[in-house]
């Protein structure tokens, strides 16, 4: 980061900020160059726009039990949940309202390619060697922004499991993939929108419980057919590129998870 980006950032924030907000801010830290995206206003319900729908992707592992922040771009109720959520779970004041603090963990959070810090691009890429994020049914693009949304559910989920590493064993699968790990025709993962994954410290029960409270609509794990040695997550519902109905698929019955135990 430079000073001028630095200087002329902290500018446009108090200038996009309402009159009464900004004593408040001269105090706060200085608005934040970040690498991979920076937000230049502070955001609460009844507010609309591509800065609300970042915030979005990054709070949507927060939408609580069952539910899901939707990529809309316009602040309301479940996105200040969410972001009240995320507030909590790292020992900031918790209000629901996206300002410097909220967007200061969020920089803390977030890597320069935008990933959150414990997960990368690379470990969510075709999972059988070949690597990259060709050959699914969506493009290259839109696969991998399936990705990143994913791995900040995934972190969420990492966070409320006591911030140990959780270890994706397979990410985005192209269809040749797909097929020699014999996944579902129109599974998940050819979209980057799924993930398997395992702990070293957290019982696959205790991940799949969690993952309830993390976004995921899609959620398979011990007991469920193949899914004994790993916890399967999806947004299923966000996905309107599938086959699938947009509804919650959660089955785990070794975990109480599924056939109306959720
Ligand atoms: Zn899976």
């Amino acid at each position: 980061m430079r000073v001028n980006t630095l200087k002329r950032a902290a500018v446009a924030f108090a200038l996009a900020l309402p009159g009464a907000a900004i004593a408040a801010v001269v105090a706060a830290p200085a608005a934040h160059a970040d690498g991979c995206y920076t937000w230049n206003r502070n955001l609460y319900q009844g507010r609309s726009g591509d800065d609300v729908r970042q915030l979005q992707i990054r709070v949507a592992g927060w939408a609580g039990y069952r539910d899901i922040v939707e990529n809309d771009g316009r602040y309301g109720p479940k996105t200040a949940a969410a972001v009240k959520r995320f507030q909590q779970a790292y020992g900031l004041r918790a209000d629901g309202v996206a300002g410097p603090q909220t967007y200061a963990k969020l920089y803390q959070l977030q890597d320069n390619d935008c990933t959150p810090v414990h997960f990368s691009y690379s470990e969510m890429d075709d999972g059988c060697g070949r690597g990259g994020w060709r050959g699914g049914p969506l493009s290259e693009s839109q696969t991998r922004q399936n990705a990143l949304r994913t791995m900040w559910k995934l972190e969420a989920l990492r966070r409320g499991l006591g911030d140990k590493p959780l270890y994706v064993s397979s990410g985005f699968r192209s269809r040749a993939c797909n097929d020699q790990v014999d996944g579902a025709s129109d599974s998940q993962h050819l979209y980057g929108n799924a993930a398997d994954v395992t702990s070293r410290t957290s019982s696959l029960c205790q991940v799949a419980r969690n993952a309830r409270n993390n976004g995921f609509s899609g959620l398979y794990g011990p007991g469920y057919p193949d899914h004994d040695d790993h916890v399967h997550v999806d947004s299923r519902r966000e996905n309107n590129s599938d086959n699938s109905s947009n509804t919650t698929d959660w089955s785990a019955p070794n975990c109480g998870i599924g056939a109306g135990n959720d």
